[in-house]
């Protein structure tokens, strides 16, 4: 979905939109967005700046860190998203001296007089994806040697009960010479 920047009325307008199977892919080979995935919010222009905001309720599947198993992970986020169009960022650049008012990180530069909401909603959910992501806590992961899911099976490698942890901390360690 787009939001079309000179169509947008100056006090501001409302968006909404449920994503269907396979509609938007987050560009990540592991993380999967689940179909039904809502976007909505309001849209405020003053000039040629946009300020996004709104909130976004989705379901990812995504693989447990240490045995991969697939889980499906919530994800609740609310945004508020100023957007420059992207001239003003090639303006600034060609013209040395000039500088954006206050560098602010979270500004976002569109293009071609539209927003992109598909971008947004890719950029927020990965975001909000937690950095660890484990099926339950004491998840066991897989074993190094013969790549058995030790959650159900205990395989026959006869490696001493290490803490996964570890063992991953172990297997980065590199080889003594
Ligand atoms: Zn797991
Ligand atoms: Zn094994």
């Amino acid at each position: 979905m787009r939001i079309e920047v000179d169509r947008l009325e100056s006090g501001g307008e409302t968006y909404a939109h449920t994503y269907g199977p396979d509609e938007l892919s987050l560009n990540d080979e592991h993380v999967h967005l689940l179909p039904g995935a809502k976007v909505e919010g309001s849209a405020e222009r003053k000039g040629s700046k946009v300020r996004l905001r709104g909130k976004i309720a989705a379901r990812v599947e995504a693989p447990c860190d240490r045995c991969a198993q697939l889980l499906i992970v919530p994800i609740e986020v609310e945004f508020d998203a100023p957007y420059m169009p992207a001239e003003v960022l090639n303006e600034a650049t060609e013209e040395e001296g000039i500088e954006l008012e206050a560098p602010d990180l979270d500004l976002s530069f569109y293009p071609d007089d539209s927003i992109d909401i598909d971008e947004l909603m890719r950029e927020q959910v990965l975001l909000a994806l937690p950095t660890r992501l484990l099926c339950r806590e004491d998840c066991r992961g897989l074993c190094v040697v013969c790549g058995a899911d030790l959650n159900t099976e205990p395989c026959g490698c006869g490696r001493e009960e290490v803490d996964p942890r570890w063992a991953a901390l172990a297997a980065l360690k590199p080889k003594q010479q």
